[in-house]
Order: structure tokens, then C-alpha cells, then sequence
């Protein structure tokens, strides 16, 4: 019998908002983990974005919360949490647009947006409410919110909410969570560390795996052109006038890295955006906007701002730095040939950068097809370097690194921070946590722990 959402137990008003959609069938995790959700198991998900994850806890945790039940004031049912504020809102757009026959309301709070606005939506009391942890536990703190009442809770990318240290913040917010619950966990990857964190949240639960890590990378073309550091945005600025691109997504180690390579285009005439954790949350939103669009198909991107992101018709993904953590390059690499389309991966890779790409290589177990360099490059090289770009606006000088924790450190080498340095990764010599949430332990002042992302 043919899989369908009607098949799968879905009740009328969700299948009347996914009619909406031009879904023809669910996707392999929907068809896996609906069932099993509308019964009320809690769930173990490997999968990466992409795989229409959202809706498969989206449109069961509707189904359920339909019932005649409002949310108390100060209290929500359903919380998912995420990463970034980009997928927080990217998850709650999509539960609006399930939720739309339903008389569910959802609701979002992440750092960047009016606490006061926030405060206002929880005080009605929310049906699903979609957070980042920082502002959540703010909102806690100041007894805008209780988790009291919560009967879903969803952990959405727990391997990058790890990277990007939010532990102790997870351990506080479950914590407040009654016993009886639904536990839904979201992880692309399960290495040991989150396989034994998502035990100590779920009961019992169903796992569903798709697409695992390395496969993503065999439905991309890759290539890899080996250059010097200081070509590199030659070799990006030739190829992108070379090749037909319908968005190109660059990606930067730093936060600075990717303002560069921005101005440097601009100077060649080559307009783009910048989205990272420096950037305010209008601007973040603009160039993600203009980027969906295709008004400004270039996208110059940290890791951080970018996973999770979903858009569609990514041609092209640069690597202009190559990621020193592997499973990096697969994420990355993963915002293009999306929905069967066909996508192209560009690494650079300079000399320093050999031993990632040889971890990379290994990880995707294939070889990398070596492009060469286009003719001309040491020209177009010295011709950038003398255009001179407008100098990087005040707020942009200071270098910080915007990298996951486990990439902050190389195995033996010296750590790229500056010793003492006040950016909001802030690692301590404690055992790598993180200043904002150490904070109210040591009794300093506490900072959003979104303020990071
Ligand atoms: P996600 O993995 O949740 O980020 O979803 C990735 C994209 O797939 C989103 O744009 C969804 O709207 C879309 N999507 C989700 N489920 C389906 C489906 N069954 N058929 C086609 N597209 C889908």
C-alpha cells in the first residue's frame, strides 16, 4: 500500500493545511515517525535538514495538542527548541502554516527580538512555543514563562546546540519539565556524547535515521581547487563571474573573514551579503530575505549562521576556508542539491588546509576531483590587492572567531584565541564552558546565551 499522510493517521485539519503544500507523500522520517508520534512515543531522530524533519514532528504534535484544551497563561505546551534564531524561525513559520485550521496559536522567542513582545505572547499563554535557550531561560528567570504544564518537548539540532554550548542551559530548562511528557530529539549526527544525553530525555523511545552523515555528499559535485591563502578571492571572484549561479552560499571560519570577502566582492562589483552572529537581527533577516529571493544570491556565511538554514535552489557552496571538524563540510556542502536537485561544491584549499581536506575525504570515503586554478588567477590576485576595498565599518575590525566549540581547539596545536578575550564564545580553562552560562554559577553577571549566535 502506498504510504500517504492520510494513511498515516493524520487528522483532517492537518491534511487540509498540508493540501496547501505541494506534497505529494511524506518524506522517509515522516512516514517512520508519524505513527509512532500520534501514539505518544517519545523519538531518537538522526537527520539532517532537509529531510522534512519539521513536519515530521510538526504535524503529530498538532494532531495531538488539537484537542478542546487553551494553554494556561504563562505556560506553553509544546516547546521546541533550536540552535539559531534563523531555524527557530524558520521551524515556527512552518508550524503556523500546519497549525493553520487549527485554533493552536505559536509563538517565538529568540535573542534579537522584544522581550516585551515576548512577554505579551506568553502572558495569553502559548499552544507551541519555539525558542532558542538563552532567551527562553531569560524569560523563565523574570517569570514571564512556566514549563509546568509542557506535554512536548522537541530538541532540534542537539548536536550543534552542544557545539554552541548550550549544555548547561539544556539541563536547567529540563530540569523544569514535569515527568510526563512526549521527548522528541534531533540530532544529525549521534556520536557518544549526544546518544548518552538524548538517554537522559527520552523513555523508551523509536529511532529513526535517514540520510546519514556522509551520505548527503554523494549527490553533490565536488571539486577542490588548491590555491594559496592570499588567492582566494581571486579564485572566487573569477569563478563566480565564470560560472551561472543561481545562489551561492560562501563559506568563512570567521565572522571578519566573511565581512572581507563581502567588501572585496563589492570592490569587483559583485554584489552579496554577510550573515553571522555580529550582525543585528534586521540585518540577519534582510540578508536571508534578499539571499530566498534571489535578489542577492551571494551569501557569505559563518557555520554557525548557516546551518539549518533551508533554502531551496542553492546552486553552489564555496568553501572558501575549509572546516577543520569533517561532519562540518557535509552540512555544508548539504545546503546545496537539495529537493533532487543537482548542486556543486567548491572547496579552496591551501597548503594549511591538506590535513582537513585528507579528514574530509576520508569521512565522505571518496577522493575529491582536483579543479585547476583558472588561467589568470596571479593576475586578477594582484589586481584585488591593489583595489583596495572600503575599510570594514568600526564594529567589524576585531577578529573573532564565531566557530563550534570542538573546532575552537586543534588536536596539539595552539588554541586561536586570544588569551583573555571578552567574544561571546568565550571559552574558560575550566573544561570549555561557556562564559554566558557560568555566569550566574560564579555569580557574575549572566549574559543571553543567545547573544552568541
Ligand atoms: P526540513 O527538513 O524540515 O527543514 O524540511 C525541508 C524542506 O522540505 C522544507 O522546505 C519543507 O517545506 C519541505 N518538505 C517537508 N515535507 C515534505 C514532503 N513530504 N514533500 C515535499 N517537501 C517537503
Amino acid at each position: 500500500m502506498t504510504v500517504t499522510f492520510q494513511t498515516l493517521g493524520l487528522s483532517q485539519p492537518v491534511l487540509q493545511a498540508l493540501a496547501l503544500k505541494d506534497y505529494t507523500q511524506p518524506s522517509p522520517i515522516q512516514a517512520q515517525a508519524i505513527p509512532s508520534l500520534l501514539q505518544g512515543r517519545d523519538l531518537l531522530g538522526i537527520a539532517q535538514t532537509g529531510t522534512g524533519k519539521t513536519a515530521a514532528f510538526m504535524l503529530p504534535s498538532i494532531d495531538r495538542l488539537s484537542g478542546a484544551r487553551r494553554p494556561q497563561s504563562r505556560t506553553c505546551r509544546m516547546l521546541v527548541l533550536a540552535p539559531t534564531r534563523e531555524l527557530a524561525s524558520q521551524i515556527a513559520q512552518s508550524a503556523r502554516d500546519y497549525a493553520k485550521f487549527t485554533p493552536l496559536n505559536v509563538a517565538t522567542v529568540f535573542g534579537g527580538t522584544s522581550l516585551h513582545k515576548n512577554r505579551q505572547d506568553l502572558a495569553r499563554g502559548v499552544d507551541v512555543l519555539v525558542a532558542t535557550p538563552g532567551r527562553l531561560l531569560d524569560l523563565i528567570d523574570q517569570g514571564a514563562l512556566t514549563l509546568s504544564k509542557l506535554e512536548i518537548l522537541v530538541l532540534d539540532e542537539a548536536d550543534q546546540m552542544m557545539d554552541l554550548g548550550f549544555i548547561h542551559a539544556l539541563r536547567r530548562i529540563v530540569a523544569m519539565l514535569p515527568r510526563e511528557r512526549q521527548t522528541l530529539f534531533f540530532s544529525a549526527t549521534m556520536p557518544k556524547a549526544i546518544r548518552e544525553l538524548a538517554g537522559k530525555y527520552l523513555t523508551d523511545p523509536i529511532e529513526v535515521k535517514v540520510a546519514p552523515e556522509a551520505t548527503t555528499a554523494e549527490r553533490v559535485t565536488q571539486f577542490v581547487t588548491f590555491c594559496n591563502q592570499g588567492e582566494k578571492q581571486a579564485l572566487l571572484t573569477l569563478t563566480l563571474k565564470a560560472t551561472t549561479i543561481d545562489r551561492a552560499l560562501v563559506f568563512t571560519r570567521t565572522k571578519h573573514g566573511a565581512d572581507r570577502v563581502v567588501r572585496q566582492l563589492a570592490a569587483s562589483g559583485i554584489a552579496a551579503n554577510a550573515i553571522h552572529g555580529n550582525k543585528s537581527q534586521p540585518q540577519r533577516e534582510r540578508a536571508l530575505g534578499e539571499f530566498r529571493a534571489g535578489k542577492v544570491p551571494i551569501l557569505v556565511a559563518t557555520d554557525i549562521a548557516a546551518r539549518g538554514i533551508d533554502v531551496s535552489g542553492v546552486s553552489h557552496v564555496f568553501n572558501f576556508e575549509l572546516p577543520n571538524v569533517p561532519d562540518q563540510y557535509v552540512h555544508r556542502i548539504g545546503r546545496t542539491a537539495r529537493a533532487g536537485n543537482d548542486g556543486v561544491a567548491i572547496a579552496f584549499c591551501s597548503d594549511e588546509e591538506r590535513g582537513d581536506l585528507r579528514g574530509i575525504e576520508k569521512l565522505i570515503r571518496q577522493r575529491i576531483e582536483v579543479m585547476p586554478p583558472p588561467a589568470g588567477l596571479a593576475a586578477e590576485a594582484a589586481r584585488i590587492k591593489a583595489l583596495r576595498p572600503a575599510p570594514a565599518p568600526a564594529g567589524e575590525r576585531q577578529e573573532r572567531h564565531e566557530r563550534p566549540r570542538h573546532e575552537q581547539r586543534r588536536p596539539g596545536g595552539p588554541s586561536r584565541r586570544k588569551p583573555g578575550g571578552s567574544g561571546p564564545n568565550h571559552r574558560t580553562s575550566n573544561g570549555g564552558v561557556r562564559k554566558g552560562e557560568v555566569g550566574r554559577h560564579s555569580g557574575r553577571v549572566r549574559r543571553s546565551s543567545d547573544a552568541r549566535i
